[in-house]
């Protein structure tokens, strides 16, 4: 319909202005309410959701279940559908939330033969000379070893430890961190860790450059920090003993009790010292722990990653290449320049076993069916009903093992949506249907949500918008945030006329895409609007609390939220999606990283980098790749997920030609893309 209408001289504006005149419709529900009435009910169901007694609404915990269980009563009382999904509310389905060490776990190192012909064989003991680590998978191996330094292909530093040497199929032995960590001028970002220091980066590029196992090893700068950190506490607690017993002989003639408190003192030192004593001598060859280097692997990563002890790799190191570790660490510190080699005659075998664990999760969904020509066309009111639980990897105060209680994100949008349903339900039959989801996962990924698109109760393509409802507590000065606004057509005129006549300064965002619910939906071309006020210092932090929520704004984006979901669900013509420019690679963007213009699919799980589209006349749809494509490999770099897609666009710059293999329709596919500057 727009294009017709276009065709006929119609700009933009005064045809969204007109959309909006002809749906327009009395703002005033039709059961007008106290406002008392409505925020003590908010309340209540604000205070629930954010109590202890939910856990802070984790995956995997009894309060994320107790809150479905709430949340789903809530749907049934007010008269919506809640028997879709056999029979029930729950869309369910599993998710991993971390891994554990299963068992066998072996690992031997196999070497050329001595004197007497017979290989040289290292047995190395599990949890003290080598661990399999979280971050990598299972599997049964018996690979070539090779040295590749620190692991690290940087483009901008002009270092690359996998020059000239190949790696296919075979086990890495790579360093932690970087070259020249003391050297301030270092071009790996001074005596900082640069982008190349993490564990998966690492592992991501060992993957692209086709190796088969990676052995973690600790860097010598690394020891020396840690041991002389633990030195300097030793030295404390001798030099506080000394110190008490100076004190004490000057006393003259000590009392029994003096005598008491003088020998716990030291008694009490001793402990100290013998304590720091036992960690030196751990840290003089430190092992990761299973899950020191992250508590579970990236999405397709399946190869085993392990941790071994230094001095073990050292005697394989040195009799394969005649140089200590330390040796070649000061050699790869000048330059810097890498010092890469296959370890001849050597290699690893053995097998690792990861267990992935898997809870069972669901969205809550209730249905408000239409009526009329227009019901089978459907508008999704969204919000996530999961927060961080105990707080983890996700939480702003990581170290905290307390309840994240997530009053604002996200027991705020829950509760709204639940007010917005009944607002709605009490208007009566609609011409759209329209469907409320809670969703779960939302914290590790936009799982839920994710979930949802790629098995959609209701078809995708007649899914004609999606409102998404996530930290709408702490309304402050009217300001109100409005993503998608550039998402349909219509969707910039309609967010101003409601922000006007309910009152709130809205700044508004065009993308449909971001860390929330609504990424999900306009990944699947469905326009969105997403509301929001803002974040604040208690974002994902137990002092996320209910006391801290504004309850009459939370009414008042209520209110509006339902009356937009009214106003979509009665329009004569469902709104036009629109593609926002200057989109693409949301999930990592910035940075000096050429541009690439994908679009990410977060529901893909082949290996491999799914796309959902691309960036209109960007290089990727230059190059001829489209929504539906699963990049695999980048150049020469093998490609398993978005993280192996990220680390190989980095090592080319703006002009670069680069081959890009995809998996289309069972095929693959070789296109060439031209990368742009970055944006
Ligand atoms: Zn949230
Ligand atoms: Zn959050």
């Amino acid at each position: 319909m727009i294009r017709w209408m276009m065709a006929r001289g119609f700009s933009r504006c005064t045809l969204a202005a007109a959309w909006i005149a002809l749906v327009a419709v009395p703002l005033a529900p039709v059961v007008a309410e106290d406002a008392t009435a409505v925020e003590g009910r908010l309340s209540a169901t604000a205070k629930y959701l954010s109590s202890d007694e939910l856990e802070g609404r984790g995956v995997g915990t009894k309060g994320l279940d107790l809150a479905a269980d709430y949340i789903a009563e809530q749907f049934r009382t007010l008269g919506l559908k809640t028997e879709l999904v056999d029979g029930g509310p729950f869309q369910t389905f599993e998710m991993t939330t971390g891994s554990e060490l299963g068992s066998p776990n072996t690992l031997t190192f196999v070497g050329p033969g001595g004197e007497d012909g017979e290989p040289r064989k290292i047995e190395l003991a599990l949890d003290e000379q080598f661990t399999p680590l979280a971050i990598g998978g299972s599997g049964t191996f018996d690979l070539p070893l090779v040295f590749v330094g620190y692991g690290i292909t940087g483009k901008d530093e002009n270092y690359d430890d996998y020059e000239g040497i190949d790696v296919k199929d075979k086990a890495v032995v790579i360093l932690r961190h970087e070259p020249q960590q003391a050297n301030p001028h270092s071009v790996f970002n001074g005596t900082d860790h640069s982008e190349h220091a993490p564990f998966r980066r690492k592992v991501s590029n060992a993957f692209e450059h086709g190796a088969a196992a990676v052995i973690f090893c600790n860097d010598q700068f690394e020891v020396d920090k840690q041991l002389a950190s633990l030195r300097k506490r030793w030295q404390v607690a001798v030099d506080e003993i000394a110190e008490a017993s100076e004190r004490f002989k000057k006393i003259e003639k000590p009392s029994a009790d003096e005598w008491r408190a003088y020998e716990n003192k030291i008694a009490h030192l001793c402990e100290d010292v013998g304590k720091y004593a036992e960690q030196l001598d751990e840290a003089r060859d430190p092992l990761l722990p299973f899950r020191g280097a992250g508590p579970s692997a990236s999405e397709g990563r399946s190869f085993p990653v392990l941790s071994c002890q230094r001095g073990v790799l050292d005697q394989i190191v040195k009799q394969a290449m005649g140089m200590s570790l330390a040796e070649l660490e000061v050699e790869m510190d000048k330059g810097p320049t890498p010092r890469s080699a296959p370890l001849e005659g050597w290699r690893a075998v053995g097998e690792t076993h990861v267990e992935r664990h898997e809870v069972g999760v669901k969205n809550v969904v209730g249905v408000w069916e239409g009526e009329g020509p227009l019901a089978d066309e459907t508008i999704v009111i969204g919000a996530h009903y999961d927060h961080l639980g105990y707080g983890g990897s996700g939480s702003a105060a990581p170290g905290v093992h307390e309840i994240h209680n997530g009053a604002d994100d996200n027991g705020s949008g829950t509760t709204v949506l639940i007010e917005v349903a009944r607002d709605i339900v009490a208007r009566g039959k609609l011409p759209r249907r329209i469907v409320f989801i809670a969703f779960t996962g939302e914290e590790r990924g936009l799982v839920g949500s994710a979930r949802y698109v790629r098995e959609p109760l209701f078809p995708i393509d007649k899914t004609v918008a999606m409102l998404n409802l996530d930290m709408v507590g702490r309304l402050t000065d009217e300001k109100l945030i409005v993503h998608g606004t550039g998402t349909a057509t219509e969707f910039d005129a309609l967010v101003d006329r409601f922000g006007k006549d309910y009152g709130f300064d809205i700044t508004k965002k065009p993308g449909g895409f971001g860390p929330s619910d609504h990424s999900s939906f306009y990944s699947a071309k469905v326009p969105v609007l997403f509301f929001f006020t803002g974040s604040h210092k208690d974002y994902h932090r137990p002092s996320d609390d209910f006391d801290k929520l504004n309850i009459p704004g939370m009414r008042r984006i209520a209110e509006m939220v339902a009356e937009i979901g009214v106003t979509l669900a009665k329009a004569d013509t469902r709104p036009a999606y629109k593609e926002v420019q200057d989109m693409g690679e949301i999930a990592r963007s910035g940075g000096d990283r050429p541009y690439f213009g994908s679009i990410p699919d977060f529901a893909g799980d082949e290996p491999g980098y799914a796309l959902s589209g691309v960036a209109k006349g960007g290089p990727a749809a230059r190059g001829g790749l489209q929504g539906g494509d699963t990049i695999v490999k980048f150049g020469d770099s093998k490609i398993g997920n978005l993280e192996d897609f990220d680390s190989a666009l980095r090592k080319y710059k703006a002009g670069d030609k680069v081959p890009v293999t995809v998996k289309r329709d069972g095929d693959e596919v070789t296109l060439e893309v031209t990368l742009d500057p970055p944006r």
